[in-house]
């Protein structure tokens, strides 16, 4: 019911999307630390920085605080940009990490560790729920904390970091490992509906520029709004109505009840491919170009789109649920 219910969602805001014109595309950082926790640099900085680098949205996600972001988004010359309050819940359990960002939150989120990993991610993002809060669940390879098993017992949670920018995140599949996408696959091919985050996780603002530092501009979501809220921004995350990012840029993304179809802003003479990936992440469709379309057949269980490039850098769209 509940896949039902959001792949329905999903698809009256793309028509919408399409035929009301009042949407626009917006680009943020969902976790990012500041000198108010383990960060190098002011909130206020950080805020500017982002702000001056085109981005729309900035989540400031300090561990087990909220760093007040009022006024944050009042300096500088440009009004599309919105500070959003956030919280890195940070628990653990047996030495493995059970972080969660809470985005927007109203309050404080109150989160103990429990008896097992999943009890400890579900007490977080319970935590980030009643606190008015939308969850998400990060870097689950870092460290090797989180597997499918943990996140799939979960409950009220729709949203984990597929890829997370830090160096010891884990992303990629490799030594027989589990990365991002194939977790994502797995979880998704189980009947989860949830969607990837791509964030950065900053927090090297100062120094040098150095692999293995954690700086600002490597990957990004990019949202479809109604306006510039953090109440927007959230609402269209909720309904998976976004892609992430490490570059690929896309004109836009139209979903309908018979296709899936992208198209890719070019950057120089860049090649691109786009996958269709469907149950236990097969490749159901390989399209080069910039455009390309996937129609629906009924029997896929989901259906989502990966965009990368000949520069190495990539696009995840997210899933569409198909209803029997
Ligand atoms: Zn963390
Ligand atoms: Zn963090």
């Amino acid at each position: 019911m509940k896949k039902i219910l959001i792949s329905t969602l999903l698809l009256m805001t793309a028509l919408w999307g399409w035929s009301a014109q009042q949407t626009r595309w917006v680009k943020g950082n969902t976790h990012t630390h500041t000198n108010r926790s383990d960060g190098d640099e002011y909130p206020q900085r950080v805020a500017r920085w982002y702000q001056d680098h085109g981005y729309h949205f900035l989540v400031i996600t300090d561990h087990d605080m909220i760093t007040p972001t009022l006024a944050l988004d009042a300096d500088g010359n440009r009004d599309d940009f919105i500070v959003i309050p956030g919280d890195e819940i940070s628990l653990t359990f047996e030495k493995r990490q059970a972080h969660v960002c809470a985005l927007n939150p109203k309050r404080l989120p109150v989160a103990q560790a429990g008896a097992s990993m999943s009890e400890t991610l579900q007490n977080a993002v319970d935590g980030a729920q009643q606190a008015g809060a939308l969850p998400v669940i990060n870097h689950p390879n870092r460290k090797w904390s989180i597997n499918a098993e943990d996140i799939r017992a979960l409950r009220g949670v729709h949203h984990f970091e597929v890829f997370n920018l830090q160096r010891e995140s884990n992303n990629f599949s490799a030594g027989g490992r589990m990365g991002g996408e194939e977790l994502w696959d797995t979880l998704l091919s189980d009947g989860m509906a949830i969607f990837g985050v791509i964030s950065e996780d900053t927090h090297d603002f100062l120094g040098e520029f150095l692999p293995g530092r954690d700086h600002p501009g490597k990957g990004w979501l990019v949202v479809r709004v109604i306006e510039l809220t953090p109440q927007a921004v959230c609402a269209a995350l909720e309904k998976g109505d976004f892609y992430a990012s490490t570059g690929v840029e896309l004109a836009d993304v139209q979903i309908t009840d018979k296709e899936y179809r992208l198209v890719i802003k070019p950057y120089y003479d860049t090649a691109y491919t786009t996958q269709f990936i469907g149950k236990n992440g097969a490749i159901l469709k390989q399209d080069f170009g910039l455009e390309a379309a996937y129609a629906f057949k009924g029997d896929e269980l989901y259906v989502r789109a990966k965009v990368f490039s000949s520069g190495g850098e990539l696009a995840l769209c997210q899933p569409v649920f198909i209803k029997k």
